[in-house]
């Protein structure tokens, strides 16, 4: 009895945003599924915990659009399963010199992919943007309206209850240590630090920032996913202008292209307050971190000045938010099989999620469950997210780690 209660179609490990949601689509398959977590559920110690992620589908590279067309359509899913919402629509403006390779990328993807878009000059961009985003004259705005926030524990929170409701099993204060085939029984065996053990066909493994740590160990393979520390950052916004810079007046999320790359959404979940944060970070131990607000170089301040000019306090912000970046060296997600002997297709790895995965959650959980069920996924172009391009570099696009980092990065 004790071990029919720990055999299980999936296991998945990790119950972040992508283990959530592989979860609930495997459950939603009918298949036998347990969720494991190394702490408590909606810790604040990974990447998918707080109050917003932006939503947009202005990615340079189609595959990621694509990604986020089908997550909007699983967000509205959910929302009707569930009866609440975590999606707060918004448009959504990214801004640059019109030069910018990335934002030139981005306008040709929206092309190709059909999404409606406009190119806006400066006046265009303040009259449509409650009169306070005020780009230099040189720049270009792209109006979407595919974009606003995602309230990132509550939609954890929600497709765990979710795959409950379809049947998954969910066990939190589980650490895995161990992950191997079960050559007598069949399948793959997980084991805990606690000394659990449980038994499913197949595995998913989705662990966020302690990715290369795990497959290490239980794998011996290395990883070159690098947990960075970083800050969300809110801003006070000056007496009077609050309504400007509120989702329910029309102020969008953002991007701002250029050096660093600045991103933000409108005021929300704290009113008064606007959310304006740098893409980057500084390298972690998962395990060690000190928590300290990671505050990346004075520019922001100054993009402050320059786009919202005398509406924002931007001296120091006055809220901060700590959370962990999965970075890849390239900035592409890596989702694939472990492979080798051992693993097969019976094990499949997503990782490396580079701090702009949460928006396509609910679509990766659908890719993951299609690939450990079938070994495959349908609608998707795996070869961008294979786990040998680390090894083999057959794309030649790898960058140096640090240079990576510290550079501006267009996918976030
Ligand atoms: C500051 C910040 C801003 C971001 N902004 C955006 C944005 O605007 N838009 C966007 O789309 N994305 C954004 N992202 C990225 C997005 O949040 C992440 O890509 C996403 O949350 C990654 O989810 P995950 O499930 O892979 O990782 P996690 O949420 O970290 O989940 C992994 C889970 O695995 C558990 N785990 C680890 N090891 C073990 C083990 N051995 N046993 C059991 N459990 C284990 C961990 O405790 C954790 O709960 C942002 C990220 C950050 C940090």
């Amino acid at each position: 009895m004790e071990s029919m209660a720990k055999k299980f179609d999936v296991i998945v490990i990790g119950a972040g945003i992508m283990g959530s949601c592989t979860a609930y689509q495997l459950a939603k398959r009918g298949k036998r599924v347990l969720l494991l977590e190394q702490f408590d559920f909606l810790h604040h110690r990974g990447s998918s915990h707080g109050e917003s992620r932006t939503i947009r589908c202005t990615y340079p590279e189609d595959y990621y659009s694509e990604m986020v067309l089908e997550s909007a359509k699983l967000w509205e899913e959910a929302k009707a399963e569930i009866g609440y919402r975590v999606y707060f629509k918004s448009r959504h403006l990214d801004t640059g010199v019109p030069s910018d390779k990335s934002l030139q990328a981005v306008i040709a993807s929206c092309q190709s992919n059909s999404i409606p878009h406009r190119v806006l000059d400066r006046e265009q961009v303040i009259h449509e943007f409650s009169g306070v985003f005020e780009i230099p004259e040189n720049w270009i705005g792209l109006a979407t309206d595919l974009g606003g926030v995602l309230k990132p524990t509550k939609a954890v929170s929600m497709f765990q209850t979710l795959a409950i409701k379809n049947g998954a099993v969910l066990k939190d204060y589980m650490e895995v240590n161990e992950i191997k085939r079960d050559n007598e029984r069949g399948g793959i065996r997980v084991c805990t630090k606690n000394g659990s053990k449980f038994w499913g066909e197949k595995c998913v493994v989705t662990v966020g920032a302690w990715m290369s740590k795990l497959v290490k160990t239980v794998g011996n393979r290395a990883l070159p996913i690098k947990p960075l520390h970083t800050s969300i950052c809110y801003w006070r916004i000056k007496d009077g202008y609050q309504d400007n810079f509120s989702l329910e007046k029309g102020f969008p999320s953002f991007s701002s292209y250029g050096e660093p790359y600045i991103y933000g959404t409108p005021s929300l979940e704290f009113p008064g307050l606007l959310k304006i944060a740098v893409h980057g970070g500084y390298p972690c131990d998962p395990d060690k971190r000190t928590w300290a607000p990671a505050l990346l170089g004075n520019e922001v301040t100054s993009w402050i000045k320059e786009k919202f000019a005398d509406r924002i306090e931007s001296t120091e912000p006055v809220l901060t938010q700590s959370c962990m970046y999965s970075m890849t060296p390239d900035g592409d997600f890596l989702i694939d099989f472990l492979g080798g002997e051992e693993f097969g297709k019976d094990v499949v790895i997503a990782g490396g999620f580079s701090g702009h995965g949460f928006n396509m959650g609910p679509a990766i959980g659908r890719i993951l469950a299609e690939m450990v069920m079938n070994g495959e996924a349908k609608g998707v172009e795996l070869k961008y997210f294979k786990l040998d391009r680390f090894e083999e570099n057959p794309r030649g696009n790898v960058k140096d780690y640090e240079d990576q980092v510290n550079s501006v990065k267009s996918k976030l």
